[in-house]
């Protein structure tokens, strides 16, 4: 008779792919693209031209929408979303627990003084929608009895269907706001920094390049990083179920050492869930493009050609929801969570990260004249000042509980915020800092151009050094923030981004505008601006490997911060710098910063003290129930042959057996002290004055706390009869699909 795990695997051994519902030839792609959304091809189909026109205009320009024009588009978005299944249409929005919210109401109506139903949807209910907000994390904000918030369509992302089993859902994202306009939720910030961004583009580019567009928008490109395992073992293993992660799990003889998996041929049902991802996401127009299998075995990425932020962050909050419901139909689980498994690599989600104006010229792209150069460099100064003076606010951007265990360790960017530029790049800019050359040599809109070097280098177009190692690295049109966590909401540090950059663009703007008044030429100014605040924030340019203590000791020198932990880091998000700058700025008010302030503290709290329970559990109803069967077996067996042991002096002791029955009491006796430590360690941060306080104690005490359980436990693994063990092994966990 098998145990419960025998038979899981046997189970495992018998599944094939799913087929995919959303499968289709590879020669309708063209035609089902975005075929479940209502952007501009479904508008420009139903809506009459002129509104079409007008709606256009709002979409490119981000301008407000006019109420007849809403009642037009609400109209077109109803027929076009009946006709593809959907009774009911959702305000989809994004409250601050980092997760996407529904409300769904159908379109039915009733005709006054008639029974008759009528499908409706209008113009206001297509804009505002006002959803009970009090059980959405508030972070103090509200009180209950103004508890209601709205929603405001963000008419710059597309509305789409998702489609279930019964039927069909229109979904608008939308802003969320108390009813007293504090942002409660990722988008409405989002879509400020966004105007902040690209106001500061604007005024930079027109005041120094006398270059004039209508509107720069940051670009995202990201790249998703995630485990999928046969549910089965999900189902098995508790702290997966509550925690999303392992809590314990010895170290399997093979891990990823053996680099077999990176780039690997695809398994058959991974390739079939994936499939049937990208169908769904491809109709509701995320341009998915790349699928691979990641270094660590189960571990898979996919990612899209970037698109606008806050277009790029709704799809990948939708990518993360299809990501998890797809998986479930083919058998199997996606873990978002960032580490999930220890002794194999975490999940990441890199950020690629640009600039673009409505013309489309990328303004991080090294260009091939001297005045594209300009604009260029000035831009890359502005995100190294950005990251140096702020450097703060990017930790805090990507500090979450699961976040924790990559940073720092040796797969994922230390903790450390630090910029790559490679090689080539970071002697441009050492030309520029050392250089003593005041000698024009180039030209800017009619005027000399001299960037301070004697002859200007062409730039790399591509950089070929990457460099894996570094939080922020440059990679030849684009930064690539890598820090960001696989389950996070990249809304927060695309916000962070934009607000830092704009700040910058800000600050070299008005200095060089400032020299110009002093009666310096615009090119001269333009120098001394670029060197002054090169030489200042050049500290923040690391090159080298980031792992290992030779750069925390060259950092340490250079006066960077290494924030290991995610109270330390969040702690940096009020400080006075900050307070300011999102509030000059017009991101957070100081009201909208402490409450985010107080939800992510509230997060790792919750998350931690989860953890720490789940753990406690499974010690003391898995773990240790399957020791003592274990141990009573090794005594049964001892007591058999001792009366044999003892009557002949020729037979050999059984020391084997005495020695693993040592190992195993001592173990035993040793986890189960450390288990009711762990637990009266969570107890005692109850007595926290603050969730502040209440973070930084679960992180002194009951993280190390979890540690010392989990080392014991997982020796216990490892000496524990295999028929017995009660969990799914690592071993089994990663390689069987
Ligand atoms: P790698 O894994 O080598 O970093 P990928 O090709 O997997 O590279 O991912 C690069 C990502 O960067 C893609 O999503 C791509 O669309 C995105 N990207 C490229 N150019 C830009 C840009 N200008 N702005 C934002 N993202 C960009
Ligand atoms: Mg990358």
């Amino acid at each position: 008779a098998g145990t419960r795990r025998t038979k899981l695997i046997e189970g495992i051994d018998n599944r094939v792919p799913v087929a995919s519902e959303a499968f289709d030839s590879a020669e309708n792609l063209t035609e089902l693209y975005d075929s479940d959304t209502y952007g501009l091809n479904a508008m420009r189909e139903t809506l009459p031209s002129h509104c079409y026109k007008k709606i256009r205009e709002v979409i490119s320009t981000g301008q407000p929408l006019d109420p007849a024009i809403a009642d037009m588009v609400a109209n077109g978005m109803k027929e076009w979303a009946i006709k593809r299944g959907a009774t009911h249409y959702t305000h989809w929005f994004q409250p601050l627990n980092g997760l996407v919210a529904e409300k769904h109401d159908a379109f039915v109506s009733i005709f006054p003084g008639d029974d008759r139903l009528l499908l409706e949807f209008s113009g206001m209910q297509l804009i505002k929608g006002e959803p009970d907000a009090s059980s959405f994390p508030n972070g103090g904000i509200r009180s209950t009895w103004e508890a209601r918030g709205y929603t405001v369509w963000d008419a710059t992302s597309p509305a789409f269907i998702r489609k279930d089993q019964n039927g069909s859902t229109l979904c608008i994202p939308t802003a969320f706001c108390s009813w007293t306009g504090e942002a409660l939720d990722q988008k409405t910030p989002l879509l400020r920094s966004m105007e902040r961004v690209s106001e500061e583009s604007l005024a930079v580019l027109s005041s120094i390049f006398k270059e004039n567009y209508k509107r720069i928008s940051p670009t995202l490109g990201i790249e998703q990083e995630f485990f999928l395992i046969d549910r089965s073992f999900y189902l098995s293993r508790p702290d997966l179920i509550t925690c999303g992660r392992t809590l314990i799990g010895a170290k399997p003889p093979k891990g990823q050492e053996m680099e077999d998996h990176y780039f690997g041929t695809m398994n058959s049902r991974i390739v079939a869930c994936i499939q049937d991802v990208e169908w769904q996401m491809w109709k509701l127009g995320m341009p998915l493009k790349t699928r691979h299998n990641e270094v660590a075995p189960g571990q898979y990425e996919v990612a899209p050609i970037f698109e606008r932020a806050n277009v790029a962050s709704d799809h990948n909050m939708l990518l993360m929801d299809v990501l998890k419901s797809t998986a479930t139909r083919h058998g199997l689980i996606c873990l978002l969570h960032e580490k999930p498994f220890d002794y194999v690599n975490g999940s990441g989600k890199h950020n690629n990260y640009s600039l673009s104006t409505d013309t489309g010229v990328n303004l991080l792209e090294p260009g091939s004249t001297p005045a594209q150069n300009a604009r260029f460099i000035l831009f890359l100064t502005a995100i190294i000042r950005a990251v140096d003076i702020h450097a703060d606010l990017l930790r805090a951007s990507v500090a979450n509980p699961g976040n924790e265990h990559r940073l720092g360790a040796n797969e994922a960017p230390p903790a450390i915020i630090s910029i790559y530029l490679g090689q080539e790049l970071d002697r441009v800019v050492n030309d520029i800092v050392h250089s003593t050359e005041t000698e024009a040599n180039g030209d800017c809109n009619g005027e000399k151009m001299s960037l301070g070097v004697g002859a200007f280098p062409p730039l790399p177009k591509d950089s070929t050094d990457r460099n894996r190692t570094s939080p922020f690295a440059f990679t030849g049109n684009k930064f690539e923030f890598r820090a960001v966590g696989s389950s996070q909401v990249v809304a927060f540090p695309c916000i962070i981004l934009n607000t830092i950059v704009a700040e910058s663009l800000q600050y070299i703007r008005k200095e060089i505008e400032r020299e110009k008044t002093n009666n310096v030429a615009a090119n001269t100014a333009f120098n001394n601006v670029i060197k002054r605040v090169l030489s200042l924030h050049q500290r923040v340019i690391f090159n080298g490997d980031g792992y290992g203590q030779e750069w925390r000791d060259i950092a340490a020198k250079r006066g960077l911060a290494n924030m290991r932990t995610t109270p330390e880091a969040l702690a940096t998000l009020n400080s006075e710098k900050n307070i300011k700058l999102f509030e000059s700025f017009n991101i957070l008010s100081p009201i909208e910063l402490q409450s985010r302030q107080h939800i992510l503290y509230e997060i790792y709290v919750k998350s931690i003290t989860i953890e720490a329970k789940s753990m406690y559990d499974m010690v003391s109803t898995l773990v240790l129930p399957a020791a003592f069967k274990h141990q009573k077996n090794v005594a049964d067996s001892l007591n058999a042959i001792m009366p044999f042991v003892q009557g002949q002096k020729n037979l050999p002791q059984p020391t084997a057996q005495i020695a693993v029955l040592t190992d195993l009491v001592t173990a035993i006796n040793s986890l189960s002290d450390l288990n009711v430590k762990l637990l009266a360690a969570v107890k005692a941060t109850k007595s926290a004055a603050n969730e502040k306080d209440h973070a930084f104690m679960l992180s002194t005490s009951v993280i190390p706390a979890m540690r010392e359980v989990r080392r014991v436990s997982d020796h216990l693994e490892t000496i524990i009869d295999d028929t017995i063990w009660p969990l799914p092994k690592y071993s089994e966990i990663l390689f069987l699909r």
